[in-house]
């Protein structure tokens, strides 16, 4: 299969979707793979170690669309790209279409297979095109919360794990799925004094197991969180109800009985955030006060570490982008019933239940 790479023009993506080794291992099935110029710059990859795993370097975008059957791609198409998305050819890319009709509409229009990472799902609900950035997202959290937590940037001015003598920070984790566990893991190494929450209680007894001594599991409900607020210094936000907006479970009367300079991190910010105060931020401008109370609420926070997100995005969807190339969409789907919930769009028709309700088509 003839595959394209394109540089990702979204403002500030510094990922790309497949590294110079994930080049090398297509080569191996005798797929031919054209590379946009610079497309790895910002994850650390120069175009003379994708020319040197067998990768044809182009000047040009629209050259890349071009000559692709398929093109791989970290970010949805914005609209510069849609007139050079041709009729059946394959995109395999993170797009939410949930969120965007204009998108939905645009890849209608052009008739092309859309195959969307964050759709692709395991038979245990599990999905792992997902996962890799929640695992990024949550090992950031505790070090984006430290650094916020430093006096100059109006934190508490503590220490997440104290020093002989001086008592630990504590930190609260709301959600213990993915993003909370690598959050806990990170702030239980620092030596901080951790209390994850969750609803759910098997999830809590499995965390309660593998957590070191310095990390508490709790029952995730109203009560608990009110008490827990007023001694914490860095809270998490971790939580997700698939398919649906998060909950508020910290509401703005809350913050009047934090203490000031609390640092919350919502990475759940995405699904509209599990604090009532939290709006998207950016990482130009990542943090905002509210009654003394610091918010951290990055939408895309992987993004500030392309070189690692990279990495473990491409660890993730390479097995898949290889099986793709080898069969066709057509039978890698009908091989993997994991790779066929991943299509969205396909030839002018929306395929996936969640996008055609989201704009009121059909199926
Ligand atoms: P997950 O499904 O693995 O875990 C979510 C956990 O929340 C589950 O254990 C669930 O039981 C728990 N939960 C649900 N309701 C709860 C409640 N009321 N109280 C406490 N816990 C509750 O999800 P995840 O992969 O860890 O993702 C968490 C969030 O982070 C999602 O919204 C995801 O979109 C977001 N995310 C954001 C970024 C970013 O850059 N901001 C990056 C990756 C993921």
């Amino acid at each position: 299969m003839i595959i394209g790479l394109p540089k990702e023009i979204k403002n500030n993506e510094n990922r790309v979707a497949l590294t110079p080794s994930g080049v090398s291992e297509l080569k191996k099935y005798g797929h031919t793979i054209y590379v946009q110029a610079s497309a790895g710059l910002g994850s650390g990859f120069k175009d003379t170690e994708y020319e040197a795993a067998g990768a044809t370097i182009l000047p040009a975008i629209e050259a890349v669309y071009a000559q692709a059957e398929m093109i791989v791609k970290v970010k949805e198409p914005i609209a510069p790209e849609y007139s050079m998305i041709k009729e059946d050819q394959l995109l395999f890319t993170y797009f939410h279409f949930a969120s965007s009709e204009e998108l939905t509409q645009a890849m209608i229009a052009r008739k092309a297979i859309c195959l969307a990472y964050e759709t692709v799902e395991k038979n245990d609900r599990s999905l792992p095109l997902l996962i890799p950035m929640s695992e990024v997202a949550g090992r950031m959290a505790p070090q984006e919360g430290a650094k916020y937590l430093e006096k100059p940037m109006q934190g508490r001015g503590i220490l997440l794990g104290g020093v002989p003598g001086v008592k630990p920070a504590n930190v609260l984790i709301l959600g213990g799925g993915v993003v909370g566990t690598q959050a806990a893991k990170i702030a239980a190494g620092l030596g901080a004094h951790v209390t994850i929450m969750d609803i759910n209680l098997t999830r809590l007894r499995e965390l309660d197991d593998i957590m070191p001594a310095n990390v508490d599991t709790q029952m995730s409900n109203t009560y608990n969180i009110r008490e827990a607020i007023k001694t914490a210094d860095l809270i998490i936000g971790a939580v997700l109800i698939p398919g649906a907006k998060a909950p508020h479970l910290i509401t703005r009367d809350m913050l009047k009985e934090m203490r000031p300079g609390t640092v919350m991190v919502d990475v759940a910010v995405d699904q509209g955030g599990c604090i009532e105060t939290c709006k998207p931020t950016t990482h130009e401008d990542p943090i905002f006060v509210i009654d003394e109370v610091v918010h951290y609420c990055v939408a895309n926070m992987p993004g500030a570490v392309p070189y690692t997100s990279t990495l473990a995005l491409t660890n993730a969807t390479l097995p898949y982008v290889i099986q793709v190339a080898n069969k066709g969409w057509k039978g890698a789907c009908l091989f993997n019933e994991e790779l066929k919930r991943g299509l969205n769009v396909v030839k002018g028709e929306v395929v996936y239940k969640g996008v055609a309700d989201a704009w009121n088509l059909k199926v």
